[in-house]
């Protein structure tokens, strides 16, 4: 089913520019300028090589950068896309976190909720492609900006946009929607149904992934319960398709000692001496590495103990996050959690010292890379691939890299979005092949 006739005026003029949209060489972007007439339409100074989604996907990403959402403050960006969506013609829907999830509500009580979104008028009731990213970002928010404009501050294809999010997801929640968009209006694919794909933008990815677990759960309460034989996912993968990520654990390490003068430390026990002893071991010792994925890492973010420096200290704590190579997905984490405990108690064998609580972690994620036309990655990162449930085959992509997401400089390149747009069509079209 073709949805040409409903998609409204926002996108009309950019359908009418016949350039094929196709990945953006360097050779491309040296082509000369337009003619007047192409001047006339108001574009970019590399019009040519521009591919006719350009503006709408532009606005559509600094409209989801603009807008701070923070994690637990997501409301206002998700009011946003329901009514983008809405307004393209397709069923839009909103899924409110449940009271019983730990924060169902932000700042100022304004409720939680994915956005979910079928291309129709009303929800399909067999999608098979499930196409996801989160609209939470992390802290502080940072002011949409652009830079590296063209001579006459023309937008080009390295023109560099910068802002929280503009990675770390909404570049891929843009990414993705232009890419459905576009094959709707395509006429060179028959073949594609776009009663066959879903779309859902989740909350608290940045946090506990409850937006995509709630989203998950509440796969089995449909009727009929969809049934996704592919979920694609769009974190910053570089614009290369990931073959799997790092699992991750989430641990609080307690120490205990025995309280007395510093003069004389043979009279009581440390609790920060040990803990640090400890600590050391862990970082010290290969807690499960594989060729994929590399080492097993641990990042101590966090250390607490004692009450003045002239007290042999009781107490001692360490919270830290495990970035775990080994699988598989379901028992790789309690893999690692035992050889942390082992470690620990082989600094210190007495009953009583340790105390460890770990979260609910999971091993080493598997994705499908093998798709013609794209370069592999893996990532050291979490995602939301591991919250939903179901025996679908996983695939990873984005633009923009993780090494700018959650730091000041986050920002990408216009071109980078643009072949992303390719890469989702692409992806989406491989898994509904599949
Ligand atoms: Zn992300």
């Amino acid at each position: 089913m073709k949805l040409l006739a409903q998609l409204p005026a926002l996108l009309a003029g950019s359908l009418s520019t016949s350039v094929a949209a196709s990945f953006i060489s360097d050779a491309d972007l040296q082509r000369p300028l337009g003619t007047s007439s192409q001047a006339a339409l108001g574009t970019t100074a590399d019009h040519v090589s521009a591919p006719h989604y350009r503006e709408s996907l532009l606005a559509l990403h600094k409209s989801l950068v603009e807008i701070p959402s923070v994690t637990y403050a997501e409301n206002e960006v998700g009011s946003f896309l329901m009514n983008y969506l809405t307004d393209l013609g397709l069923h839009a829907q909103l899924q409110f976190l449940p009271p019983s999830a730990s924060s169902a509500a932000g700042p100022d009580d304004k409720p939680r909720f994915n956005v979910l979104a079928w291309p129709g008028k009303s929800r399909t009731p067999n999608p098979r492609v499930l196409v996801s990213s989160h609209i939470d970002t992390v802290p502080p928010f940072i002011p949409y900006g652009t830079s590296h404009l063209g001579k006459d501050g023309e937008v080009n294809g390295d023109t560099v946009i910068s802002g929280r999010g503009s990675v770390d997801a909404k570049a891929a929640v843009a990414a993705q929607i232009t890419a459905l968009l576009d094959l709707m209006q395509s006429k060179e694919e028959e073949d594609f149904d776009p009663a066959e794909v879903m779309l859902v933008f989740v909350v608290d990815e940045e946090n506990k992934g409850e937006g995509m677990r709630y989203f998950s759960d509440s796969l089995a309460h449909l009727d009929p319960a969809p049934a996704f034989t592919a979920g694609i996912f769009g974190e910053p993968t570089e614009g290369k398709l990931a073959c799997g990520h790092k699992g991750f654990l989430g641990c609080t390490v307690r120490a205990t000692g025995h309280a007395g003068h510093s003069g004389y430390p043979w009279l009581g026990k440390s609790a920060t001496e040990v803990l640090m002893r400890g600590l050391v071991r862990v970082l010290d010792t290969d807690l499960g590495s594989t060729e994929r994925l590399g080492n097993t890492t641990v990042n101590v973010g966090r250390i607490d103990g004692g009450v003045a420096l002239n007290v042999i200290p009781e107490k001692a704590e360490a919270r830290m996050a495990v970035r775990i190579a080994i699988g598989p997905q379901e028992t790789g984490a309690k893999v690692v959690e035992a050889r942390i405990r082992d470690v620990l108690k082989s600094v210190d064998a007495e009953e009583g010292t340790w105390d460890m609580e770990c979260s609910n972690g999971y091993g080493a994620i598997d994705c499908n890379c093998e798709v013609d036309g794209f370069e592999k990655i893996t990532v050291n990162y979490g995602t939301d691939v591991a919250n939903l449930k179901g025996n679908h085959t996983r695939y990873l992509y984005g633009p923009g890299t993780i090494f700018v997401a959650h730091g000041p400089d986050e920002a990408l390149k216009v071109k980078e979005l643009e072949v992303a747009v390719e890469g989702y069509k692409k992806l989406i079209l491989h898994a509904l092949k599949n």
